[in-house]
């Protein structure tokens, strides 16, 4: 049952996904669902003895396609189908794999595939947002920890991409068309302290307001609304600026650093964003220090207000000495 309640008190959809309940939970290593099929081995996912990169439709998906038109609702709180496609992405056949650990070619494997599923979801009718993310440690409540992504194509513009689009919407005609993104990162390169890694085509930054202490964003340079719009040597250098803030990130504690990763970008509702929607990839790691965990509570869950307890000029700098390869 895949099922969409409109909540009118702050103007955005619930998603309900009741199968999800019976879904498989961190499995033991040789069970693993997203494991090659072995000859003579149990039946995984993935039907070929060996793979490199592997999309497949989500099992236990929060959205689905042909999703029915639900019996409830009320012109107050409406209801609507859950209709969308949830994929998992596969990142290697190798269960211990991480993204950090990975080669350079393999992270622009995966960015040519990113930027495949974005162009080749958002073409679909009903497909408003393809939301490209990890979820990453247990800290997370990842279910699985073979190495893999996800994407939901939503049937609808999910409330903080739209909540961003609507800001640079309004600063666009408020400053002379120009670019929300590009000023920030603008003022984040003039600036410099938050500045953790530089490529050629894109910046990772700890934003001024970040809302995590070690949260990172990942810009790219030119003003361009998707991945799918992204040149070949800007796709190799996303893959490398990635890199070295993966590697940064594990050597900051010491261990594989938990962390959920998302992508901003234009939506595929078939309106323009030019200028208003600016690629880019944000990094949410939960840890405060390598023991405590910063969990959304009160503030944060009910008034929606972010309390962090770190500076972001202080957490970059720490970040960019483990980017950098020095000892932190
Ligand atoms: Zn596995
Ligand atoms: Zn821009
Ligand atoms: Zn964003």
């Amino acid at each position: 049952m895949n099922q969409l309640r409109w909540d009118p008190t702050l103007e955005e959809w619930v998603a309900y996904a009741t199968h999800r309940q019976d879904r498989t939970f961190l499995p033991p290593a040789e069970y693993c669902p997203l494991d090659p099929t072995k000859p003579g081995g149990f039946p995984t996912e993935v039907p070929r003895e060996s793979y490199d990169i592997v999309v497949f439709e989500n099992k236990f998906p929060s959205f689905a396609p042909g999703a029915p038109e639900p019996d409830e609702g009320s012109p107050l709180t409406p209801a609507a189908a859950g209709r969308g496609i949830c994929e998992v992405v596969l990142y290697s056949e190798d269960h211990y794999a991480t993204l950090a650990g990975m080669s350079e070619r393999r992270i622009r494997n995966l960015v040519e595939v990113w930027a495949d599923r974005y162009a080749e979801l958002g073409s679909v009718d009903f497909v408003e947002y393809v939301f490209i993310f990890e979820n990453k440690g247990e800290a997370i409540g990842v279910t699985l920890h073979h190495p893999h992504g996800q994407i939901y194509a939503y049937p609808f513009v999910p409330p903080r991409p739209k909540r961003e689009l609507e800001a640079a919407r309004a600063y666009r005609s408020q400053h002379e068309n120009r670019c929300l993104h590009c000023d920030l990162l603008s003022q984040e390169h003039e600036d410099g302290r938050r500045v953790v890694a530089k490529g050629e085509h894109f910046t990772a930054f700890v934003p001024f307001y970040a809302h995590f202490p070690y949260e990172t964003h990942v810009y790219a340079r030119r003003c361009v609304p998707s991945i799918a719009r992204l040149s070949g040597e800007e796709r190799w250098d996303l893959a490398r600026v990635l890199k070295r803030l993966l590697v940064g990130y594990d050597r900051l504690f010491g261990f594989s650093l938990p962390y959920m990763m998302v992508m901003h970008q234009a939506p595929t509702d078939g309106e323009n964003y030019e200028g208003v929607a600016h690629f880019h990839v944000e990094f949410y790691p939960p840890n405060r220090t390598a023991e405590k965990l910063k969990y959304l509570a009160g503030s944060e869950t009910g008034a929606g207000a972010y309390i962090v307890d770190a500076l972001p000029e202080r957490t970059a700098e720490t970040l960019r000495e483990a980017v950098e390869g020095a000892a932190p």
